[in-house]
């Protein structure tokens, strides 16, 4: 399950603590006034480490009542499972560290907490959702709420930046109208978008 229900700040750089039962960590390189509004973890990993337990049980079942009855075909499928089981553990140690955060300045892409990409929130100002965010509706459901695909794209060349998975409806509105706020780049607060100088600190928006 995604720890995504709320778009409330949920820390800033440079601070660790608990969220959800996982240790929440914000990328390296985030500024001291940089506030993260919003995680999505990959839920490759856990839906990974479940699966490569099964396999490998199954698997070893396989194989031992192959060896015990000495039938090759069911031995050899114990050893495929088993090698699909380890692939599987391969792929989610490498891809189970990719995280999206959206902060007061930016989007990022971060693995195993190195950001890998990141589109500052300038260049989503005066463009219209749907030049930065496309979004297709899941044929399925969780529970009562509506998921949705979404993909960030670079509002410049149209071209995908971020695949975000299936969020909630309530998260892609919330997505879709970062286009109206303007944080400030110094002090971090949040202004009116037509404001021209920061409300906190006076700095030039
Ligand atoms: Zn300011």
């Amino acid at each position: 399950m995604a720890e995504t229900s709320s778009l409330a700040p949920v820390g800033c750089a440079g601070m660790t603590l608990k969220q959800g039962g996982s240790l929440f960590r914000p990328p390296q390189g985030l500024q001291p006034s940089e506030e993260v509004l919003w995680v999505q973890q990959s839920e490759t990993r856990n839906r990974g480490k479940s699966g490569v337990v099964s396999m490998m049980l199954i698997g070893s079942l396989f194989l031992a009542s192959g060896l015990y009855y000495n039938i090759l075909p069911i031995l050899g499928i114990g050893i495929l499972i088993i090698i699909g089981g380890i692939f599987v553990g391969y792929q989610s140690k490498t891809q189970g560290g990719v995280r999206y955060y959206l902060t007061n300045f930016r989007f990022v892409k971060s693995n195993h907490g190195r950001i890998v990409t990141e589109l500052p929130r300038r260049m989503f100002r005066g463009k219209s959702f749907q030049q930065f965010l496309s979004v297709f509706k899941a044929p399925l459901q969780r529970g009562t709420v509506e998921m949705y695909a979404v993909q960030v794209l670079n509002p410049d060349t149209g071209n995908m930046a971020m695949n975000l998975g299936l969020l909630p409806g309530e998260i892609v509105k919330r997505l879709e109208s970062i286009n109206e706020e303007v944080y400030c780049k110094y002090c971090g607060r949040k202004n009116d978008s037509n404001a021209n100088v920061c409300s906190n600190c006076g700095a030039n928006l």
